[in-house]
């Protein structure tokens, strides 16, 4: 007999929409300081394996709601991936043509997945950064009178992370203990939406930003111009490629300025790619929580603080999507594909289906 029984979700679902957000929060058993307590909020969980869902359900119904986007109008958007992803899985749903512009330093896999999911990719070259895709983004918009979905400046974003991100954290954690809250940016839009819940209803649980070591933009105190529309106009002087995909484009987003603003953190912490990748890794290998390389960032900050944080302290930490979208990256770096000695070593210890010795 099974140790393990499940009742079902005590629902059917009418659209793959419906099962966007509500993620697990899951404790860490192994990889933590034994005199704390760590929480991760799973956002692979998602149907379209990030964080990214929540945004791009809203940003669609949104504009369908209040007549920006018209029916079978074409949606046009500049990502790195896991928004493209998510709004493609909502166009696919709701029957819009989209259409999605990219640096071709991003992973293949994540080209491929929204092909797959089908949407159309304009690849941008790499040498223009994030700011050469939103623009050419921009461009076929106003070109072709698509609809531009604007992440980094919708409202539409960080209100659906007060809406559910937020609002799922404030239920999970009703009457328990919550001291830190661990969050990168890309958008800025989690930690704006949590920001404006967490301040109000949690003011006693700090909010930790994280940014790469390397492009530490924000941490450099130096605001890019932006335009009437709130879009950056010029690539951020202290902006470098980094490996944190999804994390800290070229320009402060105007998402996550009301964070900085509103001074929705209590601290900002440089992580180093390495670094990033080694908690990503130790996720996967240590808890079995597969996730992003973000995600690794995020946890590595969150270990940081802990290195001076009081005994007894609880920590949520964001893992804003799966490492399956990594394979192709360094994160995968130093995974063999031919098997080790360790491995023969196991095969020859019994007779049956040895490999034959190279
Ligand atoms: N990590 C990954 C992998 C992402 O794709 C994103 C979104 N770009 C983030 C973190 C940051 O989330 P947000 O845009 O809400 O700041």
């Amino acid at each position: 007999m099974p140790t393990r029984r499940t009742q079902g979700r005590g629902r059917r679902f009418d659209s793959v929409l419906d099962t966007i957000g509500d993620t697990p929060v899951i404790r860490i058993n192994r990889i933590g300081p034994d005199d704390m307590t760590f929480y991760v909020k799973a956002e692979a969980f998602n149907p379209g394996g990030s964080v990214k869902d929540r945004l791009a359900l809203n940003i669609i119904e949104a504009a369908e709601a209040d007549g920006r986007l018209k029916p079978g109008q074409t949606v046009v958007e500049a990502t790195s991936g896991n928004t493209g992803i998510g709004l493609a899985m909502v166009c696919a749903a709701k029957g819009y043509p989209l259409v999605v512009t990219m640096a071709d330093s991003f992973s293949v896999e994540r080209r491929r997945l929204m092909r797959f999911l089908g949407a159309k990719v304009v690849l941008t070259p790499r040498a223009l950064k994030g700011f050469g895709m939103y623009s050419k983004a921009k461009e076929l918009a106003e070109a072709n009178g698509w609809f531009l979905a604007s992440q980094f400046e919708t409202p539409d974003n960080a209100d659906i992370h007060e809406h559910t991100t937020a609002n799922e954290v404030l239920a999970d954690f009703a009457g328990e203990r919550l001291d830190y809250v661990v969050t990168g940016y890309g958008t800025g839009g989690t930690v704006s939406g949590l920001g404006r819940v967490l301040r109000r209803e949690r003011p006693e649980t700090r909010i930790i930003l994280s940014e790469p070591a390397n492009a530490a933009i924000v941490a450099s105190g130096y605001v890019n111009t932006r335009n009437s529309a709130h879009q950056a106009t010029e690539s951020h002087p202290a902006f470098e490629p980094h490996p944190i995909q999804g994390w800290t484009p070229d320009f402060i987003p105007f998402v996550l300025q009301e964070a900085i603003d509103k001074v929705y953190y209590d601290d900002l912490i440089p992580i180093a790619g390495p670094d990033a990748m080694t908690w990503s890794r130790r996720l996967a290998a240590e808890e079995g929580i597969f996730t992003g390389i973000s995600a690794g960032a995020t946890f590595a900050a969150a270990m940081k603080v802990a290195e001076s944080a009081p005994k007894g302290s609880v920590f949520l930490v964001m893992l804003p999507d799966t490492g399956e979208r990594y394979l192709s990256t360094p994160l995968f770096d130093g995974v063999a594909i031919e098997m080790s000695e360790e491995e023969w070593a196991i095969s020859r210890s019994t007779p049956t289906a040895q490999m034959a010795a190279e």
